[in-house]
């Protein structure tokens, strides 16, 4: 996205934060939402004594050491002296605040209040890695612009229309009922603005029929099928833990590996669940790294753990890929985007080169050259093949002056 100077366009009025377990991303959006100003991220890699302050305006980019321990109210605090210093000093009117995990009660947006404040606590230990830090940053936030409005973005909202056969999962029915059970899928935003944004480049907005399967590979990995912007299907389920191979995330895998661990090797819940989580994916099979890049550079040096990582990546994305065109009855446009899927040239070329007998075909030239939002399809390809620049904060601008609108 262009980033607009400070100054003449200055209009400091949407925030959006987007709070993970070891970073902070914000961006800041002019009132009517169209125009991101400034951004950045605090990245506290992991350290509780440190973190990086990135900050990118139009023209320049930068980043400097804060020391401190992870604090969300220092840093919503850094974020605002930051803007200020740059010239964003108009107020801030509403903030938007991205949250992993609606649970069953959230399927849109909503102004936080109290009460929704202390639903989204009860649904924290649905997503206790993603929430709880959302939540601190929501808490600062409000503490650091009291007289914004605070709306939540739900990752899990988009999914509120997959059809049941998707969310009940093959398990003794009372679980769904009693225990809440269920699929609910992540990454919504994401596959939300990839499926507008593919029908507006394919000009088939009004299209109920669309077809589209989305990638969404970054350090987390998902793939949904979507009709006419509607979803159809998705691999995240429960948890962000289920589909696809991630950065350190395992995917699925055969739920009888754990019983036989817990039994045979006396592993215990939260080994397997840091395991799970962040010892497996690309890093638990390459051993070199979870950054794909990383693990591209060993492979290409000859590292042989690092290559069957990325096979066993690209195979689990293509499998899905030909699991949905039968979910789908057929593609019209196969969608790559975040990190390594909006980058990776070659990770593309390996997935599509299982999808010939779909007719899906890429074309070589043009995914070497691809810019954001274009088609790297060969002209006669059943399907588009798309490279889409996700962009989740200017979603969830959107939807915080919305909100704000209706609410004043
Ligand atoms: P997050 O899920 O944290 O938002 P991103 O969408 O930024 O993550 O994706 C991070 C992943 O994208 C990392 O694995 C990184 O190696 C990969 N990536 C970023 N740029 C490139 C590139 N030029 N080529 C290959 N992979 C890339």
């Amino acid at each position: 996205m262009e980033l607009a100077t400070g100054g003449a366009v200055n209009q400091m009025s949407i925030l959006v934060l987007n709070a993970g377990s070891s970073t902070l991303k914000y961006a800041l959006f002019d009132d009517a939402a169209k125009t991101e100003l400034a951004g950045g991220v605090i990245d506290w890699h992991g350290s509780d004594s440190s973190a990086t302050f990135h900050f990118r305006t139009s023209g320049t980019e930068d980043s400097h050491t804060l020391v401190g321990s992870p604090d969300y109210r220092m840093a919503v605090n850094e974020i605002l002296d930051r803007l200020t210093a740059n010239g964003f000093d108009k107020p801030v009117t509403a903030v938007g605040h991205r949250i992993v995990h609606g649970g069953p009660a959230f399927n849109q947006a909503v102004l936080i209040d109290d009460r929704v404040r202390e639903e989204l606590e009860q649904i924290s230990t649905l997503a206790p890695l993603h929430n709880p830090p959302a939540l601190a940053a929501v808490e600062a936030a409000r503490k650091v612009f009291p007289d914004a409005v605070h709306i939540a973005v739900f990752d899990t909202a988009f999914y509120s229309a997959l059809p049941r056969r998707e969310v009940v999962y093959p398990l003794p029915y009372q679980w769904f009922e009693e225990y809440g059970i269920r699929r609910y899928g992540f990454h919504g935003i994401s596959h939300a603005y990839c499926a507008k944004r593919a029908a507006e480049i394919l000009e088939r907005e009004d299209d109920s029929n669309l077809r589209l399967i989305i990638c969404h590979l970054g350090n987390g990995c998902s793939a949904t099928a979507v009709r006419g912007e509607q979803p159809v299907a998705t691999t995240m389920g429960f948890t962000p833990l289920e589909g696809l191979m991630m950065g350190t995330r395992s995917g699925s895998i055969d739920p009888g590996i754990l019983l036989h661990l817990m039994e045979q090797h006396h592993m215990k819940r939260d080994h397997l669940d840091e395991i799970l989580n962040r010892q497996s994916g690309l890093l638990g099979i390459s051993g070199v790294s979870s950054d794909f890049r990383e693990v591209e550079q060993s492979a290409n040096a000859g590292h042989k753990r690092a290559s069957l990582a990325i096979e066993m990546f690209a195979t689990r994305i293509r499998s899905t890929i030909g699991a949905f065109a039968v979910t789908l009855g057929g593609i019209d446009a196969l969608i790559f985007t975040a990190g390594i899927g909006e980058h990776s040239r070659t990770l593309r070329s390996r997935v599509c080169a299982g999808l010939q007998s779909l007719n899906v075909l890429l074309d070589e030239d043009k995914n070497q050259e691809r810019s954001a939002d274009s088609d790297i399809a060969q002209v006669d390809s059943t399907a588009r093949i798309l490279v889409i620049r996700t962009r989740e904060e200017q979603d969830i601008a959107h939807a915080a002056q919305r909100l704000r609108e209706e609410s004043s």
